[in-house]
């Protein structure tokens, strides 16, 4: 796995510091991650499905949560064979510690402390299905639902109301020098006019080695503005050891900075664009540009599970300080374990310096006003984008 694949997805992410080798038998987890990212190509899907604007016909009034940020990958991307040892998550995002690398030796994930129990994935993909519907089920949860086209298409004819299909820019392959490949936009316009996409993401090219300013992708961020198609872009960790985890090489911590989506912006005035993970850790940036770029929206995927509860917390804290509570999106950045998204939640709710209102619209209000849904449940509370009234 050494060559690495275009690391536009999340699988990738921050795969939080939390996943950890639990036994000296237990595959490095830089390989299972490698193995996540490369994934077979692109099959032709043949189920139609709404997009976003037709996927609300119907809406459900008593959608509680907005998840805009949850892969639908392959299990086996993360080295769950059915017979090898599965990768787990932390139950608890209270009092991590990340243990450090002596790097006399081999390169390991690094681990860290864990005071709760382990959660292991799903073993079959037909049960990372299952288990992530029934837990967007129980929160009454809508997903934006990230992967390849087929593979979300499958997600979307199992709960046509409950899946807002996306795709990203980037293919999971790599060409010939190991660099990404970016799909061809009549592709994406053709899934965007059929409705099988209505969200760009996750668009990630930290993973990549690009600035999301690259000129190669300013024809991808043309044409979602044209085709006013929200993107979702990864700005921020990636996973703990950045590229030293092999099949991470070319992750940058310094193209995760939030200001280099100056001239995106600039460039894209209509660009309606949440950036993922909200540039953690450079949260002063990302308020820098939530102020100037009003059009600009974040996600707290994963930072909100994988990390400490208090560091998080008190990044969650400033943005909402600086006046942006009402242009946070929540996300779990679910991977293979559903229960990311339990706790994802329950840390939102965790938050004493969120009043009941602001909990509203990080879970769903402020996901309703930027996708343009039309949730019933929602229109008492989520203006128009063009209005600025304050809530009383
Ligand atoms: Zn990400």
């Amino acid at each position: 796995m050494a060559n690495a694949r275009a690391l536009d997805r999340v699988v990738s992410t921050s795969i939080e510091q939390s996943i950890q080798v639990e036994t000296p038998g237990h595959v490095a987890l830089g390989a299972t991650i490698a193995a996540a990212i490369a994934r077979s190509a692109l099959t032709a899907a043949l189920v139609t499905m709404g997009g976003l604007a037709a996927s609300n016909v119907g809406a459900q009034p008593d959608v509680r949560v907005i998840d805009v940020h949850v892969h639908a990958d392959p299990v086996a991307d993360y080295g769950v064979t059915g017979s090898g040892p599965t990768p787990t998550i932390c139950s608890d995002n209270v009092g991590i510690t990340r243990l450090g690398w002596d790097p006399r030796a081999p390169f390991r994930f690094p681990a860290s402390t864990c005071r709760g129990t382990r959660w292991p994935a799903p073993r079959t993909d037909a049960d990372l299905l299952r288990e992530t519907l029934a837990t967007l089920g129980r929160h009454a949860a809508r997903a934006v639902v990230m992967g390849e086209p087929d593979v979300v298409a499958t997600w979307k004819a199992a709960a046509p109301d409950r899946v807002i299909p996306a795709v990203s820019f980037f293919r999971d392959s790599v060409d010939a020098n190991g660099r990404p490949v970016l799909r061809d936009l009549a592709e994406l316009r053709r899934l965007v006019r059929e409705g099988r996409v209505a969200v760009f993401a996750e668009v990630g090219p930290q993973y990549a080695g690009m600035s999301p300013a690259d000129p190669a992708l300013d024809p991808y961020f043309a044409l979602a503005e044209e085709l006013d198609v929200p993107v979702g872009l990864h700005m921020g960790e990636g996973p703990p050891g950045g590229p030293n985890v092999q099949g991470y090489e070319h992750y940058r911590v310094a193209l995760g900075n939030p200001l280099l989506l100056e001239p995106v912006l600039i460039r894209h005035p209509k660009l309606r664009l949440y950036v993922m993970h909200f540039g953690s850790p450079f949260v002063d940036d990302m308020i820098a540009m939530l102020f100037s770029y009003p059009q600009l929206y974040v996600d707290v995927a994963q930072n909100d599970w994988g990390f400490p509860r208090a560091h998080f917390l008190g990044q969650l804290r400033r943005l909402v300080d600086a006046g942006f509570a009402e242009r946070i999106l929540f996300g779990s950045d679910q991977m293979v374990w559903p229960q990311a998204i339990d706790l994802a939640i329950e840390t939102i709710e965790s938050a004493g310096f969120l009043t009941p209102q602001q909990k509203r619209d990080i879970l769903h209000d402020n996901a309703v006003r930027f996708l343009r849904l039309n949730d019933r449940r929602a229109s008492g509370h989520a203006r128009a984008p063009s209005t600025s009234s304050r809530r009383t």
